[in-house]
């Protein structure tokens, strides 16, 4: 029989305990055979030296673990603000979330942004306040915080017993008994509540139970009726209810460095964390159609998932997948709607910390691991060939800044194209290019700090020492007027001649349009189709080249109106050199300007900061959008050019003494202010 499964996250902010919490659990469920200890360095999990490094994780690989009856897969979710693509993509795969805390340190920026993205996501969560055997742990300050801060709907389910060095067990609500913990022992002795702690666990189980009731009317009844009418067993369904289904969080604690409340927090997750099949059914669209598609999730629909994580292995590369519908077998032939391409599924793997088992197939709801995609990267969909569908939400984010990457030496340089290969697939939205003008390369991502920590993995995992260059906003051109232009292409040089004639009309693409959108709208086929194609990438490599300052060109409707050709020099080549030469004359006439990216920035700060921060942003040319308190912080939505955003996370530091948090993403491009458009433009001359 299939063990039920869970998904989930630890959310935590840097140094709360994840990765000692992450080490516990899997030694509790036999899947780790001895414990390391993180200030040792031995933690199984952390195996990337980078992330060790950084204090934070990266990678969002997923490890598997039974405990009773459920099969638990970990994704690690990652910490830092500037990986929100990945921190997406890994709410995306889970069904549930552990928010970790340190009971000394309370909530921090950090876990409120990550808290308000799973929020945004719909992912369930539970608590853990941890370290609470840490002097200056405050359990119930930090559910004030968790409740204040986060605006969550707590369910507290234990108590600490004893405090700081004597921390030594939790009250457990739900049973009303005492678990107490013995020297190095996972495993709890159970015991009456202790005297002194009868009142208020009677107090807080009520309080529990008044809660969960207003989530169900019949249960609500039956308990006004007779309090005994709810056992264990009832309140342990209600209290999952109101968990996956009415956005409550269960709340536990304890401390994962010495292995108290590990036990109880397993089992909480299988009692309260949502399985696959309590999530909603996953949306797409049928490619090309424009149609929409759902997929339930069920092992009998088409097959339906997303590669979150591409990693390299001692199993070769390894594309973790997350099947939200159908299944998927060894040796199967699957379609990347993303790339447009079919890949064989190689093998199947489940991994556990630092082994793998294999796998004949996986169905909806497993995250696995799967050897063999040869050009899949992380946000791609994979389906059914015979029911194609592209999964809302994944698309492949393009980089907003680029830096030029230089190898430091000649052996450093032989191996820099393929590392570079390697590492793009692992994150799709790195991407590398070259300067046309210079020939020097570039590499290309979502900010500063992703792209230092790409320079660092060359180094730490691929053993390719780089110099970054100062990072540079990456622009883009459009044109704003329509304009009509007809170009013949000739050229006699004794051989076989060329001649293509064109007259295409050009006029920028409506809101929410990108792209080139080419149409034939000539009668009769004056041009034949054969050279349809020719013309289509004349205008593509155009675009791509653009015209003010080299800056790839945004959104072009581009319509053939008219065209000529002659029976013996027309090919495709000279369609696509007149189309080329058509966009490049119509280009400068159709008062061409500069985009810049905007990005939308979210901040979150406590009241006595807002002034300046706000002020700041105005002097950064943002312009706030909105504003919302909630618990006591003030959520400001804004949006600022990139170009002045470098550096953001230490300016809001300083402005804030730490306090506030933020999170940024690709907004829109818009126009460069034309005081500042001269400058790029003669720049790039
Ligand atoms: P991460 O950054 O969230 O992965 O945190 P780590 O697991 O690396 O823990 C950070 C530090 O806190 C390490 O030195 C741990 O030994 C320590 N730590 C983790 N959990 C606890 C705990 O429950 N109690 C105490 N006293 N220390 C802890």
């Amino acid at each position: 029989m299939r063990h039920f499964q869970r998904n989930i996250g630890i959310m935590a902010h840097v140094d709360a305990g994840k990765t000692t919490l992450t080490e516990r659990i899997l030694f509790a469920t036999g899947r780790l055979h001895k414990m390391g200890e993180v200030h040792q360095g031995t933690a199984e999990m952390d195996w990337r030296p980078l992330e060790k490094k950084h204090g934070i994780t990266i990678s969002a690989a997923a490890t598997s673990c039974a405990w009773k009856d459920c099969d638990i897969t970990i994704i690690d979710t990652p910490g830092h603000v500037d990986f929100t693509i990945e921190v997406e993509r890994s709410l995306r795969i889970l069904d549930g979330a552990v928010a970790l805390f340190s009971g000394v340190s309370g909530v921090e920026p950090q876990s409120e942004t990550v808290w308000r993205q799973a929020q945004r996501f719909g992912v369930p969560r539970l608590c853990f306040v941890n370290k609470m055997d840490q002097a200056g742990a405050d359990f119930f300050a930090t559910l004030r915080a968790i409740e204040a801060r986060l605006g969550a709907k707590p369910l507290v389910l234990q108590l600490p017993l004893g405090g700081e060095g004597r921390f030594c067990g939790v009250v457990d609500l739900v049973a009303m008994r005492a678990l107490r913990w013995d020297g190095d022992s996972m495993e709890p002795v159970a015991g009456p509540v202790p005297e002194d702690m009868l009142r208020a666990a009677a107090d807080w189980r009520r309080r529990l139970i008044e809660t969960v009731l207003e989530t169900d009317d019949a249960a609500m009844a039956a308990w006004l009726e007779d309090e005994n009418a709810l056992d264990e067993t009832r309140l342990k369904a209600l209290i999952r209810k109101a968990a996956v289904h009415h956005g409550f969080s269960p709340v536990l604690c304890g401390s994962a460095y010495r292995r108290i409340g590990v036990h109880p927090l397993l089992d909480a997750i299988a009692d309260y964390c949502p399985s696959p099949m309590d999530r909603p059914a996953i949306a797409g669209e049928i490619p090309g159609t424009g149609e929409r598609a759902v997929r339930p999730p069920s092992a009998d629909a088409p097959l339906a998932a997303m590669v979150s994580k591409v990693q390299m292995s001692r199993f070769g590369a390894l594309s973790f997948v997350r099947l939200y519908s159908g299944r998927m077998s060894t040796g199967h032939v699957v379609a990347n709607t993303a790339t447009g391409r079919s890949e064989r599924i190689g093998r199947i793997l489940r991994m556990h910390a630092n082994e793998a088992t294999e796998m004949a197939e996986a169905v909806a709801g497993d995250i696995v691991a799967v050897t063999g995609l040869k050009a899949s990267g992380a946000g791609d969909t994979l389906c059914d060939p015979a029911a194609p569908i592209l999964l809302d939400g994944f698309v492949r984010p393009e980089p907003v800044i680029a830096a030029v990457i230089e190898a430091r030496s000649a052996a450093d340089q032989r191996r820099l194209a393929p590392a570079l290969a390697m590492i793009t697939r692992e994150d799709p939205s790195l991407r590398v290019s070259v300067d046309p003008q210079t020939g020097q390369t570039l590499l290309h991502g979502m900010g500063e700090l992703h792209l230092q920590i790409c320079a660092e993995s060359l180094k730490e995992e691929y053993d390719v020492d780089v110099i970054l260059g100062a990072p540079q906003v990456a622009f883009r051109e459009a044109i704003t007027a329509r304009v009509v232009v007809d170009y013949t292409h000739r050229k006699q040089t004794g051989g076989p001649g060329q001649f293509a004639q064109v007259k295409l009309v050009f006029e920028p693409l409506g809101a929410g349009e990108t792209g080139l959108v080419f149409a034939d709208a000539t009668a009769g086929g004056i041009v034949p189709a054969a050279f349809l194609p020719g013309i289509r990438k004349g205008l593509r490599v155009a675009l791509e080249e653009g015209g003010l300052a080299g800056y790839p060109v945004e959104g072009v409707r581009a319509t053939l109106i008219d065209g000529g050709i002659h029976s013996r020099d027309s090919s495709p080549l000279a369609f696509e050199l007149a189309a080329k030469a058509a966009f490049r004359q119509g280009f400068m006439e159709a008062r061409p300007v500069l985009l810049e990216p905007l990005m939308q920035v979210e901040i979150a700060t406590p009241g006595d900061y807002l002034g300046a921060i706000i002020g700041d942003l105005q002097a950064r040319r943002g312009s706030v959008r909105s504003m919302e308190v909630k618990g006591g912080v003030h959520e400001i939505a804004a949006e600022a050019p990139l170009a002045n955003l470098f550096g953001y996370v230490g300016v809001l530091r300083s402005l804030s003494q730490g306090r506030a948090s933020f999170a940024m993403r690709m907004g829109r491009y818009a126009p460069l202010p034309a005081g500042l458009a001269g400058g790029v433009i003669a720049a790039a001359g």
